[in-house]
């Protein structure tokens, strides 16, 4: 069965302050077997961050985590494989440090998240939003090109 898929994942500004982090993780992504398709630095605008986590708008943390995500330089990237979205999601571990140290210690959250708004990286939960998270954050990615390179 071949279900390759693109997920979003962002490296969030405390994994991108941290080179050395940031290298075991991508470190951690190549011996996973997901492929990084495009990688780009740029910074959030308030709004861009607004737009982005629009599903959380009302939540307690809403202003917290927009004002972080646009606070300083983050990470964009691509993955790509098989079952992507499931398995970077997995490696990333649960949302909250403090839960990923106790139940998952080798995820990223559980090496490097550093607080329920600093968790290092974001990736998308779904097919849907993993194609609207890439559209927002690679205006550019060419669904056409990708979609005829896998044939
Ligand atoms: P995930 O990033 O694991 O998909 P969610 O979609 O639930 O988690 O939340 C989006 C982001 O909002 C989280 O990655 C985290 O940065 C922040 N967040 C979620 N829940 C909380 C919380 N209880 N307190 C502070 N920040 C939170
Ligand atoms: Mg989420």
């Amino acid at each position: 069965m071949c279900n390759y898929q693109v997920t979003l994942a962002i490296f969030k500004p405390d994994l991108v302050a941290r080179p050395v982090s940031l290298n075991l993780v991508c470190r951690m992504i190549e011996k996973e077997g997901l492929s990084i398709v495009c990688r780009k630095t740029l910074r959030l605008s308030l709004k861009e961050a607004e737009k982005f986590y629009e599903e959380h708008n009302g939540r307690f943390y809403f202003e917290r985590l927009t004002t972080y995500m646009q606070s300083s330089d983050i990470n964009g990237v691509i993955l790509g494989g098989e079952d992507a979205i499931k398995r970077w999601r997995r490696l990333m571990g649960p949302t909250k440090p403090c839960i990923a140290k106790r139940d998952s210690p080798a995820s990223i959250r559980g090496r490097f998240g550093l607080c329920d708004t600093q968790n290092s990286v974001h990736g998308s939960d779904s097919v849907e939003n993993a194609m609207k998270e890439i559209n927002l954050i690679f205006p550019e990615f060419c669904w056409k090109e990708w979609l005829r390179s896998l044939k």
